[in-house]
């Protein structure tokens, strides 16, 4: 009868031996992830501080260019309304049984389409200096480069030339057409 008791004491003490090795391991990696965060920010912030400065500096003359672009848009759009009339009105090759009549009629035409032609640079330079504005490059001279003054813009808004340039284009021109 005793050999039944002993046989299940050293099942017991087997058991207990294998529970305790897995623990222990899972505390280790927990650390390691907290340091690659927020190293990214610091160069972003500095970009913008610099970006608010030069708004800040430039905003006289960035309120006259965004002035200037609106007054643009809207001459650009009656132009084309007068254009749209000037077109309609339009005197076509109408023959006249009288040679008079038809001389002062192609005159009128003449006229008219000469005109036009001016509107139609005009419209052109326009549309240009809006595209310089929306490019950022407006008020630059073409030719030297140089910033072109407030005053300037204010005055000749389409203008692509500083007043050092403008004023040198047209003495050449006055040399070239010989007055
Ligand atoms: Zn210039």
């Amino acid at each position: 009868m005793a050999k039944k008791t002993t046989a299940t004491t050293t099942r017991k003490a087997k058991k207990s031996a294998t529970k305790k090795t897995a623990k222990s391991k899972t505390k280790l990696s927990a650390k390691a992830t907290v340091k690659t965060k927020k190293k990214t920010s610091a160069t972003s912030t500095k970009k913008k501080a610099a970006a608010a400065k030069k708004k800040t500096t430039m905003s006289r003359r960035d309120k006259l260019i965004h002035q200037i672009k609106q007054d643009l848009l809207s001459q650009r759009d009656s132009l084309l309304k007068e254009a749209e009339e000037t077109l309609s009105t339009l005197p076509g090759d109408i023959n006249f049984p009288d040679m008079g009549d038809q001389a002062t009629a192609e005159t009128d035409r003449n006229f008219i389409l000469r005109l036009r032609d001016r509107e139609r640079m005009l419209l052109k330079k326009i549309e240009e200096t809006i595209l310089r504005i929306d490019n950022k490059d407006y008020g630059i001279c073409e030719e030297c480069e140089n910033e072109i003054g407030i005053k300037r813009l204010e005055a000749r808004p389409v203008t692509a030339l500083c007043i050092d340039c403008k004023t040198r284009e047209e003495e050449d021109e006055r040399i070239a057409e010989g007055g």
